[in-house]
């Protein structure tokens, strides 16, 4: 995801060098050139038909006439690609679960063990950590283990979990002869002392896309950038900024389940509320939507006139389309009207129909 956020592949394609991608999830969508649609399984958008496609698009020294129907299929022949860049590659690069102040290691977690291979074979291993991933100790970085694995995938423990302290020593059979860790700040380092601080506890696990409705309903490559869903629309406009992505936070419904599953007990609803309050503050939304909450403000302040208002807006929608039972249009919400249709309402309020029960 780092290596996403900064555009390393772009950037060394630019600069003769070939990049590969190992875990096979990015293998895919690197092949299909396009970015990944969530944090854990970037390419959870594609379907076996269009990695085969890929497959057969990119691998045009192996027989057309291969099987490439079944996930198995599939895998065996990423993973006979994979092996040759393996053994061939100068650099491996990896990115870090975590980062050990105690002891100065770099922590990796795979279910493909494709970390170990991209820091063993090749001559070097370069290891590209964002400063948020620093942890105190051994123990410290044990204990989020065991929460990352079962946020993650629903796993006791990931299946590969590597420890990196350096480069090969005289006595090792093997390992890279250089060791490098190179740690991203791009902005994180303005969250601390602020109330976003808490976001930089993220440990990536994706629970919150899992459980988030609207990252359901979307998927991940509708927000835009590297970030999907609840997590991304606190992070993305700190790394980007508010006025590029300021409709990240509006994506949501405060629904709170993402809070709710969220292992590192990040306020998630709460940080992006605060994003729309700057948004509003500093009047990054159109003057119409300024406007808007302004006047739903004031009225809501006041339950007499909400309620009539409610009740007048409710009956003049439901008497003008009763007909179609939906408006292909509105005024005020051309936006919104846009992709999808607005439901007709029927005519009553909540409240007067919850008063009328009561
Ligand atoms: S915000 Fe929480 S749930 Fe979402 S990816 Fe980060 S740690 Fe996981």
């Amino acid at each position: 995801m780092v290596a996403e956020e900064i555009g390393l592949n772009d950037y060394l394609e630019a600069n003769g060098v070939e990049p590969v991608e190992t875990d096979l999830g990015e293998y895919i969508i690197q092949l299909r050139h396009e970015p990944p649609s969530h944090i854990i399984a970037p390419a959870i958008h594609v379907n076996k038909e269009e990695v085969a496609d890929a497959f057969r698009a990119a691998h045009t020294h192996l027989p057309k006439e291969r099987v490439l129907e079944e996930a198995p299929t599939l895998l065996a022949e990423a993973r006979k690609i994979l092996r040759e860049k393996f053994v061939a590659a100068d650099v491996g690069i990896t990115g870090a679960n975590f980062l050990i102040a105690e002891t100065g290691s770099t922590v990796i977690v795979t279910n493909e063990g494709n970390g170990d291979l991209t820091q063993t074979l090749p001559k070097a291993h370069i290891v590209l950590g964002s400063i948020e991933k620093v942890v105190p100790t051994l123990e410290d970085a044990a204990t989020i283990l065991r929460l990352l694995a079962r946020s993650a995938t629903g796993q006791e423990f990931s299946v590969y979990t590597t420890f990196s302290t350096g480069p090969r020593r005289a006595e090792d059979a093997d390992g890279p002869g250089a060791f490098h860790v190179v740690i991203l700040d791009n902005g994180r380092s303005r969250m601390l002392g602020t109330e976003f601080q808490e976001m930089l506890r993220c440990i990536r696990c994706g629970a919150c896309l899992n459980h988030c409705p609207v990252y359901g309903a979307i998927g991940g490559h509708a927000y835009g950038w590297v970030y999907p869903g609840p997590m991304g629309a606190v992070l993305t406009p700190w790394l980007v900024g508010l006025e590029e992505a300021r409709d990240l936070p509006n994506a949501s419904t405060f629904c709170g389940k993402c809070e709710a599953v969220c292992p590192m007990r990040i306020p998630l609803p709460k940080l992006m509320r605060r994003l729309r309050e700057q948004e509003y503050e500093r009047k990054l939304s159109p003057p119409a939507a300024r406007w808007a909450i302004a006047l739903w403000a004031f009225a809501a302040r006041r339950p007499a006139l909400y309620r009539l208002g409610a009740s007048l807006a409710a009956q003049i929608l439901g008497a003008l389309g009763r007909r179609t039972g939906r408006f292909r249009t509105l005024p005020l919400a051309q936006g919104w009207t846009a992709g999808r249709d607005f439901p007709a309402p029927q005519g009553r309020s909540f409240q007067s129909l919850w008063a009328e029960r009561k």
